[in-house]
């Protein structure tokens, strides 16, 4: 069988004939959010119905970073190495400071609370963009169930610690993603349940002050959305789908697949030289070694 299925020839040189797609842990019910810290030789990511947040190092497998995590959901780090989380339990972006206590970064938005920050980026000028759909707070699934006070916005958190709406048409807004140069930013919009909704990323320009123009439709995601993606050093997304991961060029053509055996949420990359690709998919946790290198911001 193939991991793989290329639609361009240049997809070819991405992937490593092989190199298999490897499970390297289960037992999850959604995991999402994962992040490598290559000082500390790990992946951190959420399992967000099980309210906890897990660990994998090569040389140990899984153990537990936070229990409970508040239903943590995405992940990343900012330029000083320190974790930055999504909650949806406390419907906040925290950062996990390096003596190992939690700063709440942002917690509302003209003094309403935001709905359940889903997924986060840090831009290198220490702005935090994050997306803020509804889902954390629409069951007691991932969250606690309750009243929605805002519309589903993407936000940039100013270092300065003021808050903008960048991005106030969307349905819910999900994965989001800087190109290498930090001139553009994807932002998946999933939709609620239902045929008639988005499942698609579209692209921004960014000016050099944080505001967004543009917008347009940049790739439509088939099957299923774009819940997680993150950009390699020649600017192609590789962006979560129904079938597995599909690997966009920068004008948004898909080139290639890798299948995964289970629905793909999230992926970040990882390894020794960020050549490895760590995929979270429903109740698993798997990676494959590409030929490819992720871009340095997590
Ligand atoms: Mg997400």
């Amino acid at each position: 069988m193939s991991f793989f299925e290329v639609f361009d020839p240049a997809f070819r040189r991405f992937v490593l004939g092989n190199a298999p797609v490897k499970q390297l842990a289960s037992g999850f019910d959604w995991a999402e959010g994962p992040v490598w810290f290559g000082d500390a030789g790990c992946l951190i990511f959420s399992d967000i119905p099980n309210n906890r947040m897990l660990r994998w190092t090569p040389g140990s497998g899984l153990t537990t970073f936070r229990s409970p995590s508040n239903y943590a959901n995405g992940n990343t780090r900012d330029r000083q190495g320190r974790l930055i989380t999504c909650e949806h339990g406390t419907r906040s972006v925290t950062r996990t400071e390096l003596d190992g206590s939690i700063t709440t970064l942002v917690d509302r938005f003209e003094g309403k609370r935001l709905n359940s920050p889903n997924d986060v980026v840090v831009a290198c000028d220490g702005a935090i963009w994050f997306t803020d759909p509804h889902y954390g707070i629409a069951s007691d699934y991932e969250g606690y169930k309750s009243e929605q006070e805002l519309p589903c916005h993407v936000y940039r958190l100013d270092p300065n610690g003021s808050i903008r709406a960048v991005a106030t048409d969307f349905n819910c807004p999900n994965g989001l993603a800087f190109s290498p140069d930090e001139t553009r930013l994807y932002v998946a919009d999933t939709g609620r349940v239902g045929m008639a909704d988005p499942s698609h990323i579209r692209v921004f320009d960014v000016s050099p002050d944080g505001r967004l123009s543009g917008g347009g439709l940049f790739h439509e995601i088939s099957p299923g959305h774009a819940d997680g993606f993150r950009v390699d050093t020649e600017g192609h997304l590789w962006s979560s789908a129904g079938d597995g991961v599909h690997c966009l060029t920068p004008d948004g053509r898909l080139i290639g697949k890798i299948f995964v055996p289970e629905l793909v949420s999230n992926l970040c990359f990882g390894g020794r030289a960020r050549h490895q690709l760590f995929i979270t998919a429903t109740t698993g946790l798997y990676t494959i070694t590409l030929n490819r290198n992720g871009m340095a911001y997590f």
